[in-house]
């Protein structure tokens, strides 16, 4: 497959890999469990709909979310889990009428296919990295059986050991990381699992630097070369990206950019968009 078809097909993978909300049964706003703090206004109980969700299962606060205390919600993103199990899993049947244990499963299966969803945004992206080609069949194997796993039936998911298949794809990730790396002169810069929270950081050269799961909470970045570096799991929250490049940065994901600051002279990978509140300065 040439370069460019094979980015075609993971763009459109990867719009299929965002969440749908006019598919979906609301589940994020039912099945998840929020804790009072400054990212959810209120407490809630995991399978207990969320006060502001209406019956056509849109939020009544969609407009205001920030101003109410809920940022979280602008933040989540179910990588297209909410309207696979809620068309495809569970055949379109809404929670609201179904027996409880239907329900129950639901709500149960909802957060195991998010995460197999996660995988598969990570190994549809792999793939589209030339540098990784050696793995990219490894990765092909991986993506199909992550998607079979995906499209299991309720009880399959219910009882899929999710963590044990994370670790398996996670080798792959972790070798296309290298590969991708390599070639860049910040190949050597491992931050991984870092605790960068509030670290100053203006204007740093983190160009190739392996950022695996490293906690920039709150970190300036300011002006930061962040091309071609590896973002899995990083935490961004409130991370000050403005006029920071993260072109050809890899493995990041939409809600870990939601989740930071930005304005309009951060410069961002195509495979993520650029959050409405960033303009809008909230
Ligand atoms: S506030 Fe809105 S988006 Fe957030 S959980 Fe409630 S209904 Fe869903």
């Amino acid at each position: 497959m040439g370069e460019h078809t094979a980015d075609r097909t993971a763009a459109r993978a990867r719009a299929e890999l965002r969440g749908d909300c006019a598919s979906c049964f609301g589940l994020c706003c039912v099945a998840l469990p929020f804790a009072r703090s400054a990212d959810f206004a209120i407490d809630k109980d995991a399978g207990t709909p969320c006060a502001n969700l209406r019956t056509d299962h849109r939020c009544g606060i969609h407009a205001t979310l920030r101003e109410r205390g809920f940022t979280g919600c602008t933040v989540y993103d179910c990588f297209g889990a909410g309207q696979r199990v809620s068309q495809v899993t569970f055949g379109g049947g809404d929670w609201r009428t179904g027996p409880p244990e239907r329900t129950r499963r639901m709500f149960d299966v909802f957060p195991v296919v998010r995460q197999l969803h996660e995988l598969l945004w990570y190994l549809t992206e792999a793939l589209t990295l030339p540098a990784a080609r050696p793995v990219h069949a490894d990765l092909r194997e991986a993506l199909a059986g992550t998607e079979r796993l995906a499209g299991g039936t309720p009880e399959e998911l219910a009882a899929l050991d999710v963590p044990a298949h994370r670790q398996r794809v996670n080798v792959l990730l972790l070798r296309t990381s290298e590969l991708v790396r390599a070639g860049t002169r910040g190949r050597r810069k491992n931050r991984r699992n870092a605790d960068l929270m509030g670290a100053r950081l203006k204007g740093a050269d983190l160009a190739g630097a392996d950022l695996r799961g490293a906690y920039l909470i709150a970190a300036d970045l300011t002006g930061a070369d962040l091309r071609g570096a590896d973002l899995i799991g990083a935490d961004l929250r409130d991370t000050d990206l403005t006029d920071a490049d993260l072109t050809g940065a890899f493995f990041l994901t939409q809600p870990q950019v939601n989740a930071a600051r930005g304005g309009p002279g951060t410069r961002l990978p195509d495979s993520v968009s650029r959050p409405v509140h960033w303009t809008a300065g909230r």
